[in-house]
């Protein structure tokens, strides 16, 4: 029900035919799939209430120091981070402009940046909960972190769906498609380049709206978008247009 909600949303923002994919119509929108920010919510709503999300990645602690701690509010610092290959998540509390506490963690090096930031802001929240301190501020790149980690979801989902397989001709990556996409206001015609799915012969063919699936160049080619952006002899000056245009907007693009 999700699913035929959002892909109907996400048709109409990207102005594509009702037959293109969920997965396509989602990167082509540029829109986020509702799944995943139920899932970036979840994370937040546990993380939040301390729930453990990754100790098992953690290999040892790196270091710890206490430092003097005075009056007024704390406040904890967390980050992640990926310095050649070796991956840490990092605490460290202040109280009246002074240093009182800090703490590195070195996580496996399979573990990503996000993993380590959610971490650091994991373990904020323990030290907060078991400590006497009423009032903490915890500063983090929570949101961003979660949005990384829906990203780095939607990376799987594209580099596994087995649909939308002319967008990943155009954007083997998914990030790529965001980068190239958020520059251009997308147009019915680029949406059916995109995804195949407009005029092309073998598309109107395969829903009987033409007799023939093959192109007026060449009898035993098919007339479908990679065809004609590639070989076709029909449609030579628009391809070189495209090609510049398309490679001037991803800073090079993915055709031979
Ligand atoms: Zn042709």
């Amino acid at each position: 029900m999700l699913d035929v909600v959002q892909r109907s949303v996400a048709l109409k923002a990207c102005r594509a035919h009702r037959t293109v994919s969920l997965h396509s119509a989602l990167i082509l929108s540029k829109l986020l799939s509702l799944d995943i920010r139920m899932r970036e919510a979840a994370w937040l709503y546990d993380v939040k209430r301390g729930k453990d999300l990754g100790d098992t990645f953690v290999d040892r602690e790196l270091e710890t120091h206490s430092g003097p701690s005075g009056r007024g509010r704390s406040a904890i610092y967390t980050d992640g981070s990926r310095i050649e290959g070796k991956v840490d998540a990092a605490l460290t509390e202040w109280r009246d402009g002074e240093e009182t506490w800090c703490s590195a963690l070195r996580l496996d090096p399979f573990c990503t940046v996000f993993q380590a930031e959610m971490i650091a802001l994991q373990r904020a929240i323990r030290r907060v909960k078991n400590g006497k301190d009423g009032l903490v501020n915890v500063f983090g790149d929570s949101p961003r972190s979660l949005r990384k980690m829906g990203l780095s979801l939607i990376l799987e989902r594209y580099a596994e769906g087995s649909t939308g397989e002319i967008t990943k001709c155009f954007f083997p990556r998914v990030e790529q498609a965001y980068r190239v996409l958020r520059k251009v206001e997308i147009t019915s015609q680029m949406a059916q380049t995109l995804t195949g799915h407009g005029g092309f012969a073998q598309y109107l063919h395969r829903f009987k709206l033409k007799d023939s699936s093959y192109c007026a160049c060449d009898p035993a080619k098919i007339l479908e978008v990679l065809h004609v952006l590639q070989e076709c002899q029909c449609f030579c000056g628009s391809v070189w247009h495209w090609k510049r245009k398309s490679a001037s907007l991803s800073g090079g693009g993915n055709f031979q």
